[in-house]
């Protein structure tokens, strides 16, 4: 991408053309351009009615635009079918239907469920509670200091006894994409089921649930640039077809009498009560935007900008950046830690030089355990960033022993 076509992508995003703030905390949430806003701003303003209910052309209009942006993620994930695609809030909300619509029906106590030690909470505590309410086992995949799944661990762990194996395709914490496909093969070969949260892979690169073979996907739209509060579950239909509903009450039945219910068909049977199609519609384009740059040209200017940033940071010596060596490997992701700087210092210092960083637990505390460390700084890069913004930060990161009395 050339230094022009960013700033042209840049000038997309109103807090960006507003804000004084380098924003580098796109793995918690990113920032959303005039497309999406604008999206959203006319479904309320110009087919604004409940959908899939009214009988009349604005609720058909409504109930219209739903579908379309169902569709949209569909090809976003190639998937076989719209009925595959479901809409919740968030990732959490996906994983945890998963857990509960599938977990709690389909374990048992001679199953284990595999984890990986480095899940975010949202794909680590809901197996937590199937294997406590089911009597699983859950066995966690023990990752290296930088963050990769040895074969001989994932072999170790995945075996005969295996029910449901759930990772996240790329790690919040090092930014590593886990080997899905060997993942997938092996869980298949011993029967098992994979859930795969793609929460930090899905605004990154593309996403073929066909070709991965995977059986279920979770992710956010805000972290791709859509709406806070519309999410996706993906899920194979043979599966999802048997799996009784999460929620229950308005939009997800077919018929109902004083003593029965028989349930609306997929997706429905999964979305009760009214949905949030201007989020979806919000999602589906913030979908079309980043399919219509391009994953190649994202990617390079991600790894380039990551590359810089890495420089920067290794030829600190204080600095400690955590996962691979390659900035290729990081998805945009850098967790580091400063000797003698708690995170929270870091981030607040930061934060006075207009830059803004994560610092905390994460959302991953088992790994920060497991790492011996309770806690660490993150940037997140994504395409939008400038060279100068993570200039920024790096003579931020520079001044901090300073700052906090170390001398030079
Ligand atoms: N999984 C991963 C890997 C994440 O990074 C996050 C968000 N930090 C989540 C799940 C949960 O996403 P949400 O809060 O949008 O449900």
């Amino acid at each position: 991408m050339t230094q022009q076509e960013m700033m042209n992508y840049r000038a997309d995003f109103p807090l960006l053309r507003e804000s004084k703030v380098a924003y580098l905390d796109n793995a918690a949430t990113s920032q959303r351009p005039d497309c999406v806003l604008d999206a959203q701003r006319k479904f309320y303003e110009t087919h604004n009615a409940n959908p899939l209910r009214g009988l009349y052309q604005l609720g058909m209009d409504a109930t219209e635009d739903y579908a379309a942006a169902r569709e949209t993620v569909r090809r976003f994930l190639n998937a076989k079918s719209d009925s595959e695609i479901i809409f919740t809030r968030n990732a959490t909300e996906s994983l945890n239907l998963v857990a509960y619509s599938y977990g709690l029906h389909r374990i048992g106590p001679e199953d284990e469920i595999v984890v990986s030690i480095a899940e975010h909470h949202s794909n680590m505590l809901p197996w937590r509670m199937v294997a406590r309410q089911t009597g699983a086992t859950l066995r966690y995949l023990e990752c290296t200091p930088d963050g990769s799944l040895p074969m001989a661990e994932l072999e170790a762990k995945i075996t005969d006894k295996t029910a449901l194996v759930a990772v996240a395709q790329v790690s919040n914490v090092f930014g590593r994409t886990n080997p899905m496909d060997t993942i997938i093969d092996l869980a298949h070969k011993h029967g098992a089921v994979v859930v795969m949260d793609a929460a930090q892979s899905a605004p990154h690169m593309p996403i073929d649930v066909q070709a991965l073979g995977v059986d279920f996907v979770a992710f956010s739209g805000h972290k791709l640039m859509g709406p806070m509060g519309i999410g996706v579950l993906y899920g194979k239909e043979e599966l999802l077809e048997e799996m009784p509903p999460f929620l229950s009450g308005g939009e997800m039945i077919e018929y109902v009498t004083r003593d029965k219910v028989t349930y609306a068909p997929l997706p429905h049977k999964f979305e009760a009560g009214t949905v949030n199609a201007a989020g979806a519609v919000g999602l589906a384009a913030a979908i079309d935007y980043l399919t219509a740059i391009g994953w190649d040209k994202l990617h390079a200017q991600e790894v380039a900008l990551t590359d810089f940033a890495l420089q920067g940071l290794r030829a600190m010596p204080y600095v400690h950046v955590i996962g691979a060596e390659k900035a290729e490997e990081h998805c945009g992701i850098l967790t580091f830690t400063v000797d003698g700087v708690h995170p929270h210092d870091i981030s607040a210092i930061l934060d006075a030089a207009d830059v803004a960083i994560r610092a905390g637990h994460h959302c991953a505390q088992p790994l920060m355990q497991h790492l011996g460390t309770p806690s660490t700084a993150r940037a997140s890069l994504f395409f939008y960033n400038t060279e100068e913004e993570v200039q920024r930060f790096l003579d931020a990161v520079a001044s901090l022993r300073r700052q906090m009395g170390y001398g030079e």
